[in-house]
């Protein structure tokens, strides 16, 4: 081993007890058991004295072995009721009883008696003497050999289980992940290697600036017997003045000291990762073979000690926030995790907290005074609550407490930011948000949990600042069917059971059908329609409409081939175009490659976005629109109206046509005001130089009104409902040119 790792006091005392020495004395005839014992009286041999114990008759001899171990020497008379019935007992001590330690002399009354070679290798037997050579003073060496040899057949057998306990305490010492485990199972196995009673204190000196040139404080991080009280203080709350005194002395000399009644371990820094002291109290020395022991058990404590202290320098650099030095994210969902397995939770809630316009006074006052305002929120929120509530950062502004709900509110995480005169006491930021979550109905992951009070909170936000709400279970069965809405679209994509229809847009004036409009259809297994609305703005929150809308695009130029093909090349295609896939960096290479792929050209293609899309972004919207423009694309806007639009941001939008919304052509001839708006955006797109089409005219009346107004162009129910592209060319062939 490293004689490195510990530096054992070599000059340590003898152990000093006073040792008893065993003997049995095995003989039928009284006299020779009278004279034994009178030589044997007051005897002194290896720093002990000897006790004696007579049996009469093997069959004595053979009960009193069988209960006791702890005899050194057997004297024995080879002939006594029969001639083999001191082999017998022999053979009875080694093979049945097992004990292979004790020392047997045997002694016959008469030379020549004495036994053959074999039977005194075989039962590893000493000595033989006839009794009447036996002279005290021929006793005495006889003894002396006797119980050196079994003193050391002891240590070897005590060494051999210690090392076997060390293997094992050291396996156990491996699999602890946090310091206070392993300590208490450090003392626990101490204790059991050298089979005193469990009763010590493991130190470890805390590195921490102490200012005035003051020692770093110790502390204790794991204690056990009359010491279990002192876990967790510093060692001068010990009141303990002497083992206080042998723990400094140990760390101040990093040694381990070794005394009659305790022994102080010390373990480095640099093989443990800290200065360590593990104070025992054995009650009494040790011997030779015990500090051997404890020394090689001291390797394994070293090792152990050091990934504790690695592990839980991953694990703070895993589970800690950066910035604020408390748990993270990962931290919170663990911990989590935990209590939503557990029985528990029930009673358990999850608060999280958002910082109002935190990003506002983020920008305004610079990140630092960020920070400072974090660092604010994470200090109050730990000071106010104990070891059983966890208190993490979620990301950003969010920080989320879980704990008991006897211990952890919304109302009272508040209450302590607000004060009695201003509302909240936390510089410029003036309010926080919370949701709670009840975690006894909560069903799914941790992780699950997080994101949907996270969404509630975010709804929450939306209604305005210090918003504090319940989370609604109704929520997380929404949320689930969602994604289970998601997976089957994904599955209905692979199956190709998503298809496209196509609606004819035709010039009211001259009947000439000038464009299809292609929109999205999900057919089920059995043939029924999943409408566009309940899955386009799923995939639209989940980005799932990037490889979607790809697939789309490329449905709809495949029918914009086919419409060429059938010998209507003027046919316009116009396909819908979302958000998330016009702000795609590549968007325009990517339509490019699907158009070559489908061998259709740019100016038969027409993009639709949505007024709310074009005026999102504004100016990065329209860098992509003016590169499909330049390609030859055109450009609608969709839903026009709805997004109220101020006419200087539509004078710079790269567009060819406004889409009145359906909503307003559906309600001419019914109500006044919504006409006018319809009205208004005719003039609006003739003001801007783009053309105009109207939407989802069902009736003549609204045809007729929107051809009085000036839009000539239009799409509805009236000329066409959405069809596959082979009805489409069957009613493009029957289409007559003009509206019924
Ligand atoms: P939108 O772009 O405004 O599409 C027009 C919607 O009005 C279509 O509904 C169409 O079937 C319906 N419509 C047409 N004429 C009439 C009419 O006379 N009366 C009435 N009541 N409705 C009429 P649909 O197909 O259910 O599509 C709904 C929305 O789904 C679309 O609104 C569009 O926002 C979205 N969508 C459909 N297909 C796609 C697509 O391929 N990509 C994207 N991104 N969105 C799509
Ligand atoms: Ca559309
Ligand atoms: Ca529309």
């Amino acid at each position: 081993m490293d004689d490195q790792v510990l530096l054992f006091d070599d000059d340590t005392p003898e152990a000093t007890e006073a040792k008893v020495w065993k003997i049995l004395t095995v003989d039928d005839d009284p006299d020779f058991q009278r004279a034994t014992a009178f030589s044997l009286n007051g005897m002194q041999i290896l720093n002990g004295h000897i006790e004696l114990t007579q049996a009469f008759s093997y069959r004595e001899a053979a009960m009193l072995l069988a209960e006791r171990h702890d005899i050194a020497l057997i004297f024995l008379d080879v002939v006594m009721e029969t001639d083999d019935a001191g082999l017998r007992l022999i053979r009875v001590l080694r093979e049945v009883i097992g004990n292979a330690e004790v020392r047997v002399v045997l002694l016959t009354g008469e030379p020549g008696m004495a036994p053959v070679r074999d039977v005194m290798a075989n039962y590893d037997i000493n000595d033989y003497w006839t009794k009447s050579e036996l002279s005290a003073e021929r006793l005495r060496t006889v003894l002396t050999g006797g119980i050196r040899a079994y003193s050391q057949l002891r240590a070897v057998a005590r060494a051999r289980r210690g090392l076997q306990m060390i293997v094992e305490s050291s396996n156990a010492l491996f699999c602890s992940h946090n310091r206070r485990e392993l300590s208490a199972k450090i003392l626990s196995e101490i204790a059991s290697v050298l089979d005193v009673h469990a009763e010590g204190i493991v130190c470890v000196r805390v590195d921490e600036p102490t200012g005035g040139g003051r020692p770093d404080p110790v502390r204790i991080i794991s204690a056990s017997g009359r010491f279990t009280q002192s876990i967790d203080n510093t060692l001068e709350d010990l009141n303990q003045p002497e083992v206080e005194v042998l723990i400094q002395r140990c760390l101040a000399e990093q040694k381990t000291l070794q005394l009659d009644h305790c022994t102080v371990l010390f373990f480095s820094r640099f093989q443990a990762g800290a200065d360590y002291a593990c104070y025992v109290a054995t009650g009494r020395g040790l011997d030779d073979t015990e500090l051997e022991l404890l020394k090689v058990f001291s390797v394994s404590i070293s090792r152990g000690l050091y990934n504790v202290s690695l592990f839980s320098r991953l694990e703070e650099m895993a589970y800690q926030d950066d910035l604020l030095k408390i748990p993270n994210r990962n931290a919170l969902i663990r911990m989590l995790d935990m209590v939503l397995q557990s029985n528990s939770r029930s009673h358990q809630v999850l608060v999280m907290i958002d910082v109002d316009n935190f990003s506002g006074v983020n920008t305004a006052f610079g990140t630092g005074y960020g920070d400072f305002i974090l660092g604010l929120v994470a200090k109050r929120l730990r000071e106010a609550f104990d070891g059983g509530v966890l208190v993490a950062r979620v990301r950003d502004d969010v920080f989320a407490v879980l704990g008991p709900e006897s211990e952890v509110s919304a109302k009272a995480i508040v209450g302590l930011f607000r004060r009695s005169r201003r509302p909240y006491e936390l510089g410029q930021v003036h309010s926080l948000s919370s949701v709670t979550l009840g975690l006894g109905e909560f069903i799914g992951s941790a992780s699950v949990a997080l994101q949907s009070a996270h969404l509630a909170l975010k709804q929450a936000k939306g209604q305005g600042h210090d918003q504090h709400v319940l989370y609604d279970p109704q929520l997380q069965t929404e949320h689930a069917e969602s994604y289970r809405m998601l997976l089957a679209l994904r599955d209905a994509v692979d199956a190709g059971r998503i298809g496209i229809e196509l609606q004819p847009q035709v010039d009211m004036q001259s009947g000439k059908v000038i464009g299809v409009e292609t929109l999205a259809r999900w057919y089920r297994e059995d043939g029924t329609l999943i409408p566009p609305m309940s899955f386009i703005p799923l995939a639209e929150t989940t980005g799932y409409i990037l490889p979607l809308g790809d697939y789309l695009l490329r449905l709809s130029f495949a029918e914009a081939a086919k419409l060429t093909a059938a010998g209507f090349p003027d046919i316009r295609v116009a396909v819908n175009v979302s958000a998330p896939q016009l702000l795609q960096h590549d968007f325009v290479e990517r339509f490019q490659s699907h158009l070559d792929a489908a061998g259709v050209e740019a100016r038969q293609i027409e993009i639709e976005i949505t007024e709310s899309v074009a005026m999102r972004s504004f100016d990065t919207v329209c860098e992509q629109l003016r590169k499909l423009r330049v390609m030859g694309v055109s450009v609608a806007i969709d839903d026009f109206g709805t997004g109220f639009s101020s006419l200087s941001y539509l004078r710079r939008l790269p567009a060819d046509r406004l889409k009145i919304d359906r909503s307003f052509v559906s309600e001419i001839g019914e109500v006044e005001d919504r006409q006018l708006i319809a009205a208004a955006v005719i003039q609006i797109a003739s003001r801007v130089g783009m053309q105009v089409i109207a939407e989802g005219v069902e009736n003549q009346e609204q045809a007729d009104w929107m051809i009085a107004h000036g839009c000539i162009e239009a799409q509805g129910y009236l000329i066409a409902r959405p069809m596959p592209g082979e009805r489409l060319l069957e009613w493009l062939r029957a289409w007559p040119g003009r509206l019924a």
